[in-house]
């Protein structure tokens, strides 16, 4: 891993760093238990910060070690964000999105008249207080 300065990928099971025995071997799975599926920890800004999944799929190793590359790269660059990788961060941007396609109907709806203007700037006011 010579790209990689920061963080390790781990075990999802018995939480040991996951070291290649056989860099050969195409599937890599835990040397210790053999679980075959790892995440990704790092410490970034003072906190801990562990990546699990892969659009809502677990890492494999090979998998783990190509995004753990990418983000030593965006920390190195300063494009990282954790929000990018968390996902919590994930979840908040996608109610973000889903949030503004739901005020869009309303704004129709409020258009032919079957809302009353008032009650979407409230929940304008709202969404502009949480995000
Ligand atoms: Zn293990």
């Amino acid at each position: 891993m010579a790209f990689v300065t920061r963080g390790g990928v781990y075990c999802s099971s018995c939480n040991v760093k996951v070291i290649p025995v056989n860099p050969k071997k195409e599937y890599i799975s835990c040397q210790k238990c053999g679980h075959p599926n790892v995440h990704i920890r790092l410490m970034f800004d003072g906190q801990s910060l562990k990546v699990y999944e892969k659009q809502g799929k677990p890492y494999s190793y090979s998998e783990a070690v190509a995004d753990l590359i990418t983000i030593n790269q965006q920390i190195k660059e300063g494009s990282f964000d954790p929000r990018d990788w968390k996902p919590a961060g994930q979840n908040e941007r996608s109610f973000e999105f889903s949030m503004g396609a739901w005020l869009e109907r309303k704004d129709l709806e409020r258009d032919k008249g079957k809302l009353a203007p008032s009650t979407l700037a409230t929940i304008r006011l709202m969404r502009a207080s949480i995000t």
